[in-house]
């Protein structure tokens, strides 16, 4: 069994989607980004690539490279668990944090968890989403967290 984590952040921006592991919530403001910015797919993605030492989401779908620009960034964690799973690993357990002060979180946390389950072809019992704010000190952009265990098949 392997733990892995992952981070990320993106600034916010007025005509930009508001994305959480492809879950679009109603929002003016979304991720900016290279890719659609989707700040939760992106920690997943390195949760999972971490604990299997595969590498990194730069490292594997570069930011300079125009193939991924407004890139979906659910496919490009399917691409990553893919990887991942060929090695022989599973998702056992996947655990995340998202913070924010808006939009709020809460009301999408199961479509979220759904999308997540389905990406990475686990149980929706085994993930969980949480929702923090930063208290105002943070109005401009969105973090995610996200922990994983992986269990060699
Ligand atoms: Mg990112």
């Amino acid at each position: 069994m392997r733990t892995g984590i992952g981070y990320d952040i993106h600034r916010l921006k007025r005509g930009r989607r508001f994305l959480l592991a492809g879950a679009e919530i109603p929002y003016f403001k979304g991720e900016d980004g290279h890719s659609d910015g989707d700040v939760l797919a992106h920690a997943v993605c390195d949760a999972i690539l971490g604990a299997s030492a595969m590498g990194d989401i730069g490292g594997l779908f570069p930011s300079n490279n125009p193939a991924y620009k407004d890139a979906d960034s659910m496919d490009l964690l399917r691409k990553a668990f893919s990887c991942v799973k060929k090695e022989g690993w599973k998702v056992a357990s996947l655990d995340c944090v998202i913070i924010c002060d808006n939009p709020k979180v809460l009301p999408f946390r199961d479509v979220i968890r759904n999308s997540l389950a389905a990406a990475l072809e686990m149980p929706f019992d085994c993930v969980f989403v949480k929702g923090k704010t930063t208290e105002g000190f943070r109005k401009n952009a969105v973090e995610a967290y996200a922990v994983c265990l992986l269990e060699k098949q």
